[in-house]
């Protein structure tokens, strides 16, 4: 059977491991298993979600509002935008998919970070488009600027905080590089972790308002991660309403599920349990860094809510992973990105004291 050549360049993307693999493959306890590898929010379940899904579980026989009209209005609000600037996604993953397809094709450039998230340039090669990726994980400006002046990317992907690394890029930079671009690149500013970000440090915010004055920017956010609704996969993109409009274009109907948009009109105003996740993050991610520091590896100073750990060269990373995943604690190793690290998701006082002892376990 053939497919089409593109996807020969394709890696299939490697999720984090489930708690089920670790259950069958080692033989320990679903309740044994502690899993920090994708970024999941520790608080669980916010009851308020769990609630709206048991409501609205009678409705499962009708499709969703199409117009997600509730949703679109409750981010508006949020945003100090319209919803003619508003697009959900399942997933901002799914929002990323139709900007590769309404963008990208054999002739096109994507332009992306080293070491970034792995589904731009899946979806980039699924539409034949050759990738360009800068020197290092860091997004530095004069780098992407000469870059973009030489390639003329059709799209630009800017993830800040950067995901497998954790770091972050000053807005002046990336306004820099917004300035400095093409009007037909689409510059991609990808927030997942901004929320943790302006919690450590309200510096590096980017709002999606500040970037409608360009003709060429959209921002994804998503409720995957500080938000706790990783299992009901919502995004959404937000731009000016000509790029919405092509975008929209792109969309298959109902994309997101009945549950899933009752979940995120109540989780998007939900601030109580919003301030619980960033409060309890924060008072853990030192620990993280203190554990580094005594073991002396290099550690990747984090605006998200996992930490990425530059193991030293005599500790092979995948064997460390491999280690833990033995013992029911799963991580993330970064071999696959050429990285001697594992990414850490932050979890609860309890699952993290689990981490140090079975680490310390593996080292010795
Ligand atoms: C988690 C993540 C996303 C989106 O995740 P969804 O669950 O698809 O919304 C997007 N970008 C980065 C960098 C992420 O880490």
């Amino acid at each position: 059977m053939q497919f089409n050549k593109s996807l020969e360049n394709i890696k299939v993307y490697e999720a984090g491991k489930p708690i089920e693999l670790v259950v069958r493959e080692f033989g320990i306890a679903p309740k044994d298993v502690v899993k920090l590898a994708s970024n999941e929010n520790p608080l669980g379940t916010n009851p308020k979600v769990a609630e709206a899904i048991c409501k609205n579980a009678k409705n499962a026989h009708l499709y969703p509002d199409d117009s997600m009209f509730e949703l679109k209005e409750s981010l508006a609000n949020r945003f100090g935008v319209e919803d003619k600037n508003i697009i959900i996604g399942a997933g901002s993953d799914q929002i990323l998919e139709f900007i590769s397809r309404a963008k990208l094709n054999e002739n096109s450039k994507a332009l992306m970070s080293r070491v970034t998230f792995a589904m731009y340039s899946i979806y980039a090669l699924q539409q034949g488009a050759s990738i360009i990726r800068t020197s290092d994980y860091k997004h530095n400006s004069k780098e992407f600027i000469s870059i973009i002046r030489e390639h003329k990317p059709e799209v630009v992907y800017i993830c800040t905080p950067n995901n497998p690394t954790g770091d972050a890029t000053k807005p002046e930079d990336v306004f820099e590089i917004i300035e400095a671009s093409d009007p037909n690149s689409l510059i991609v500013i990808d927030g997942a972790y901004m929320e943790y970000a302006i919690a450590k440090d309200s510096s590096y915010e980017i709002t999606p308002k500040e970037l409608l004055k360009y003709p060429n920017v959209i921002y994804l956010g998503t409720f995957s991660k500080a938000y706790g609704l990783g299992g009901m996969r919502v995004g959404y993109g937000i731009a000016n309403s000509e790029i919405i409009k092509a975008l929209m274009k792109m969309r298959p109907p109902f994309n997101i599920t009945t549950l899933s948009l009752a979940s995120a009109i109540v989780a998007n105003s939900d601030e109580d349990f919003l301030n619980r996740s960033l409060e309890l993050h924060t008072r853990e991610l030192p620990r993280y860094e203190e554990y580094a520091k005594r073991h002396s590896f290099e550690f990747i100073d984090s605006y998200t809510n996992f930490i990425t750990w530059i193991l030293p060269k005599e500790l092979n990373s995948s064997k460390v992973a491999n280690a833990l995943l033995r013992i029911g604690v799963i991580v993330r190793d970064l071999k696959s990105y050429e990285m001697n690290a594992l990414r850490i998701t932050v979890g609860t006082p309890k699952q993290n004291d689990r981490l140090f002892k079975v680490m310390s376990e593996v080292l010795g």
